[in-house]
């Protein structure tokens, strides 16, 4: 072989590992309905994924009026990722009217779901990202629907998948390590809806609201009542805002209880990307802090 051929067999031969290395001309579109998911979406993704989000930094993903922009990211998407577990009650109509015609995946399955008892009826609480422990199981199954629809990205999606179970780790302990210090009686606090059920049953602490575990219809005169007569009688330190419902009813509470407001803590929704909580592990680095502050002493 002469040195021309060579080299041109050699180019021929580094395309070839090119694609078998699963380099690809252009990401593939997939959906997430809330920002949270997303963000987990994109970090198992990589380059290889490009992600949209209805819901997007600081929307509530409870109510939620979809799009024709919505409609249109759907029908162009191969992979739908939803939380599921009732959190998502609009998806239904914005998949029929974008005619997607992709895989829908359930983040959640496998998680075991919270029930709690509201208004005499037994419902299933959709926060269940709350619990890192079940982030990770979010996390294999974002890896695992993007190798079945994207079998070349396998390596990459193997390799970004650990790097963040790694991280999620790394954070559980963390979280861990911060309650702990907490001391023990100021473990209760207040927030607007019930989205830390979860978050409560995994790392040992209580919160109560108001709200249910939707935001879709607002607390009774009598859901107030009663909590301020708990906030009281149980002497809970701190009532905290959430980044995804609005702060008028708990600075109410505030005021008539004097526990006081311990910051805004992100339940449903990162913040933009610049935000204090733009990621899934900022997320939860922003809230542990914010509880550490407000409740340590
Ligand atoms: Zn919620």
């Amino acid at each position: 072989m002469n040195r021309r051929l060579f080299f041109i067999a050699a180019a021929a031969f580094a395309v070839m590992l090119g694609s078998a290395a699963g380099a690809q001309a252009e990401p593939m579109k997939v959906s997430a309905s809330f920002s949270i998911l997303g963000d987990m979406v994109k970090q198992v993704g990589g380059e290889r994924v490009e992600v949209f989000t209805f819901v997007g930094p600081n929307g509530d993903a409870h109510v939620y009026e979809p799009t024709p922009a919505d409609a249109k990211e759907l029908s162009e998407s191969k992979v739908l990722f939803i939380n599921g577990l009732g959190l998502e009650g609009w998806m239904m109509r914005l998949e029929k009217s974008s005619g997607f015609k992709g895989t829908v995946v359930t983040a959640s399955k496998g998680i075991t779901p919270r029930k709690m008892v509201e208004d005499e009826k037994t419902i299933t609480d959709p926060h269940a990202w709350q619990d890192l422990a079940n982030g990770k199981i979010y996390v294999a199954n974002i890896r695992d629907a993007l190798i079945a629809a994207d079998p070349d990205g396998k390596a990459a999606y193997e390799a970004n998948a650990q790097k963040f179970l790694d991280g999620l780790a790394a954070m559980e302990t963390k979280v861990k390590e911060a309650i702990a210090k907490l001391p023990l009686e100021r473990r209760k606090i207040i927030t607007t809806h019930d989205a830390f059920g979860y978050f409560g049953a995994a790392y040992g602490m209580e919160f109560i609201a108001p709200e249910g575990v939707s935001t879709e219809s607002e607390a009774s005169a009598k859901d107030v009542a009663k909590i301020i007569t708990q906030i009281k009688k149980e002497k809970i330190p701190a009532v905290f805002l959430e980044n995804v419902t609005d702060s008028r009813l708990l600075d109410q509470i505030s005021k008539e209880t004097g526990a006081k407001i311990g910051g805004t803590l992100f339940s449903d929704a990162l913040s933009p990307p610049d935000g204090p909580a733009g990621t899934y592990l900022d997320m939860f680095r922003n809230n542990i802090e914010t509880l550490s502050e407000a409740l340590s002493s």
